[in-house]
């Protein structure tokens, strides 16, 4: 199989590489993702969901309706030189591409772009549409988005991540609540008065005492993180009349991460009632957990095997390595992904390869890993599974530096390519076997038995900037 336009497809994914910019922020990113799909036929909605910078493309009429979802936002502190194998960010308070979303969207737009040439020799009914959605790392952007019912009338929804491996993405990922607690005391002298004071920043550390002492009493699979985002200020003297916390509460499932949020909530009722303070809630952000989809990812085990993995040169695995060997054989035999059906031939592949040149077979689970992504919420309107495919040497992980190094590497774009292949060929099933996209909605079905998608972002919370 071809990818059309490949060379293009690749320089623009090193184009949304130089301009890393943050959720909601992807105005240079989104902007030559839509002039890229205009030129090339594509009808282009913009400011879908009010996002801003998502947009939906489509071409073709009638079902099915086949949705390739894409991303682009990059993350803080992950600026690196490019194909630099040791740290060196050019600025070091700058973005990177660390999780390789510059990939991601440009590889849905060439899974689309091809799967588009499979429709038109086809010749019959079928919709290809590409989803440009922002603020995967801090936004929420797909929950948005499918708050709003822009997947509705789609029939299946493929995506992939860049990763270290060429694998059928299996499991599920956690849902998750990310809010601001935001404490308002009254300053006062510190040592004069201090009796007219009343500590906000006692409260953000007896909320934070508090927790703590909740994580004892919390099932495995929960996991919360905390930052203090405002101290109230750098002077001891001073009776701090203002202080922040943010809290990004996770857990298995909807319902339980809604009464863990709920706890954290009381927790800080609690804080402010000690503190003779005002509390006030600020929500950030709320993805659902993935729902897996287990006849699709069939359709994936399968198209991995008729596009056949990419080989790699010797000057492409020379280049892995010096990134490998930034990671002690410990560390590369650490991250290892859970539903892998032979891991003895994983390990054996990761000692003596410097990047995955097999596809990982890999078993059927529901296991949550821990982690979260905002591809959960489309899991929960529509059958949605993700391809992985190697775009870095083994070792490192992503939110690295050495992820943002490889970003424009020729193991990146074979990756982003192969990833572009193993969707449109999986398209090429659907569209071949209505009865696999039948497959897919009886387990959906199953697996929702009724209960309905319910964003766990609040109505009246509309996307906006996380900062
Ligand atoms: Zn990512």
């Amino acid at each position: 199989m071809q990818i059309p336009y490949e060379e293009e497809l690749c320089a623009l994914a090193d184009a949304v590489w130089e301009t890393p910019e943050p959720g909601f922020r992807e105005y240079k990113s989104s902007a030559a993702h839509v002039e890229f799909l205009k030129k090339h036929g594509f009808e282009v909605k913009t400011d879908v969901a009010k996002t801003g910078t998502g947009y939906e493309a489509s071409w073709g009429s009638g079902h099915p309706v086949i949705a390739f979802l894409g991303e682009f936002d990059a993350l803080y502190g992950m600026n690196q030189k490019a194909d630099c194998p040791s740290y060196h960010p050019e600025d070091p308070d700058g973005m990177g591409q660390g999780c390789g979303h510059h990939m991601l969207g440009v590889g849905a737009i060439a899974a689309g772009m091809a799967y588009r040439e499979m429709l038109k020799e086809n010749g019959g009914s079928g919709t290809v549409k590409i989803f440009g959605c922002p603020g995967e790392e801090s936004g929420s952007g797909k929950a948005y988005m499918a708050r709003d019912g822009v997947f509705d009338d789609c029939d299946i929804a493929l995506t992939w991540h860049p990763a270290n491996f060429h694998m059928v993405c299996t499991g599920s990922s956690q849902s998750c609540i990310q809010a601001c607690f935001h404490f308002h005391g009254v300053s006062s002298h510190a040592a004069g008065a201090p009796h007219l004071g009343r500590s906000a920043l006692d409260a953000v550390e007896l909320m934070d005492v508090g927790v703590n002492y909740m994580r004892e009493h919390m099932e495995d699979s929960d996991r919360v993180h905390y930052a203090i985002t405002n101290t109230g200020g750098k002077s001891p003297n001073v009776v701090q009349a203002e202080a922040e916390v943010r809290y990004l509460i996770r857990s298995a499932t909807n319902p339980k991460c809604k009464k863990l949020y709920e706890r954290v909530v009381r927790i800080a009722q609690g804080a402010a009632l000690m503190t003779d303070t005002k509390l006030e809630v600020l929500f950030d952000e709320g993805l659902s957990n993935t729902v897996p989809n287990f006849a699709l990812e069939d359709v994936i085990a399968k198209a991995f095997q008729t596009v056949g993995v990419p080989t790699y040169t010797a000057e492409e695995r020379a280049y892995a390595k010096q990134f490998k060997d930034s990671f002690s054989v410990e560390d590369q035999l650490s991250d290892i992904p859970f539903g892998i059906a032979d891991i003895m031939k994983l390990r054996e592949n990761i000692k003596n390869s410097e990047i995955c040149d097999y596809v990982v077979e890999t078993i059927h689970t529901d296991h949550c890993e821990m982690g979260s992504t905002d591809v959960g919420d489309v899991s929960w309107v529509i059958p949605t599974a993700t391809v992985n495919t190697a775009c870095y040497s083994y070792g490192a992980g992503a939110h690295s530096w050495q992820w943002t190094a490889q970003g424009k590497s020729a193991i990146a774009h074979k990756g982003m390519i192969f990833a572009a292949k193993v969707m449109a060929e999986s398209a090429k099933t659907l569209l071949e076997h209505p009865e696999e996209i039948k497959k897919a909605w009886d387990e959906f079905d199953k697996r929702l038995d009724g209960e309905k998608y319910e964003c766990l972002i609040p109505k009246e919370i509309e996307p906006h900037v996380i900062d």
